[in-house]
């Protein structure tokens, strides 16, 4: 029986006149936004935060004693308080980054060099985005521990029983991403903190795709540090925050060194700030810091969990609409997933299946989408991906539907 659409409880159509971008029109056709996953797009509040800053209060932060420096960095620290509460963390376990990528690296390079060694091991899953993959091959490389890889199963899902086996006294570091970019999968973090923790372990979870798509309360997940990007949750790019859990910021030491992280320097000796200042070396992302709250508060406003029922709605919808094209594989089928439907069509390069797309004016990713290893698991060069966000309807999908029939007129 193929589902109905999503009930309208939740009023879609306000929720769209948020994003003036929804409006325009590609190759004369109404833009059709499914790359969800890749960025999002910003609603007014976020635009509008952003452009008052610079219109009203810019200047730089934490140093200086006259008025505007004074406002900046009142609305920069109340930026990292609305983080704090967003996440269910308190705020001096916020640290700004440039995005999720970054937020990784700061952990693997801070918490990792200070306590991981040769014959220590690392844990990842096969499903991960080349983000949390990389920095601990590197860490890997500068240490000599070990990086093991947790498979997967053939629907997408993390292979538990696998992973649990994986996970034992050499084990320093647990690291896996909150919902699977590639797959959509959703993956049990209490589960794996339980595991990581049971040996001494700390868990790193890549939560880009997670904290747009529901409620995450980093203290209920108990993990110990939460990476995000502020751009595939309705804010800006370049800005995104790492939770980290208090005992374990307080104790490492700076990764980048500069202005704001130090406490005195000297020549002869050089001490450092506090955390979570300690790991924000140099002019933050000031503007993006203020836009990132708007879109939380934008985020909170509209109800998390709202937005994830809407999700599941048309996630639901898609799948079954999705079956019903001649000749598609969907990659990723997790029974617990969120809004990323990626497929290929039968003897049809993803590529051109996004170009034929793009004609009709539906947005789609092709390609590998940054995990490699997944792909390769599925036997696929690239998939194409529709992601879902929380202005995104049923009728969109139906375009979706409409243009991939088109694809298949073109290459029948
Ligand atoms: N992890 C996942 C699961 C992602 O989807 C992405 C972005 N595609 C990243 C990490 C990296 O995020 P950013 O490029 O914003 O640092």
């Amino acid at each position: 029986m193929t589902p109905a659409a999503p009930p309208h409880t939740y009023d879609v159509t306000a929720v769209r006149a948020d994003f003036p971008i929804l409006a325009r029109e590609v190759n004369g056709k109404p833009l059709v936004y499914l790359d969800n996953a890749a960025t999002t797009q910003r609603p007014e509040a976020v635009v509008n935060a952003i452009a008052d800053f610079y219109r009203t209060s810019n200047s730089n932060v934490h140093r200086g004693v006259h008025r505007l420096s004074q406002e900046a960095t009142e609305l920069f620290e109340a930026a990292r308080t609305t983080m704090a509460r967003f996440l269910g963390a308190d705020t001096h376990e916020i640290v700004f980054t440039r995005g999720t990528t970054e937020g990784i690296n700061l952990v693997a390079a801070a918490y990792g060099r200070a306590n991981v060694g040769a014959g220590d091991e690392i844990v990842v899953s096969r499903m991960e985005h080349h983000a949390n993959i990389v920095p601990w091959q590197l860490l890997c490389e500068q240490t000599g521990a070990r990086l093991r890889v947790a498979p997967i199963t053939d629907d997408g899902a993390l292979d538990m029983d696998a992973l649990a086996g994986l996970i034992g006294e050499r084990t320093k570091i647990v690291a896996v991403g909150h919902i699977s970019n590639a797959l959509g999968t959703i993956n049990p973090i209490q589960e794996i903190a339980r595991l990581a923790h049971a040996v001494g372990a700390i868990i790193v979870v890549d939560g880009a795709q997670g904290a747009p798509h529901g409620h995450v309360d980093v203290r209920a997940l108990d993990v110990d540090f939460y990476a995000l990007s502020g751009h595939k949750m309705y804010g800006p790019t370049g800005i995104g925050v790492v939770y980290g859990r208090k005992t374990l910021l307080d104790a490492m030491p700076p990764w980048q060194g500069g202005g704001d992280m130090i406490r005195s320097v000297t020549f002869e000796k050089t001490t450092y700030n506090d955390a979570p200042f300690r790991f924000e070396a140099g002019t933050p992302n000031i503007a993006g810091a203020i836009g990132l709250a708007a879109a939380a508060d934008y985020l909170r406003d509209v109800g998390l969990d709202a937005i994830a029922a809407h999700e599941a709605a048309l996630l639901e919808y898609g799948t079954a609409q999705l079956a019903k094209v001649e000749g598609l594989r969907m990659i990723g089928t997790a029974p617990h997933k969120a809004g990323v439907l990626g497929f290929v069509l039968e003897g049809i390069h993803p590529h051109d299946i996004g170009t034929i797309l793009d004609s009709e004016g539906v947005a789609v990713r092709t390609g590998h989408h940054c995990a490699q290893p997944v792909m390769e698991r599925f036997g696929v060069p690239a998939t194409a991906r529709a992601s879902l966000g929380l202005y995104n309807t049923p009728a969109e999908i139906d375009a979706l539907v409409a243009a991939l029939t088109k694809v298949r007129e073109v290459f029948a």
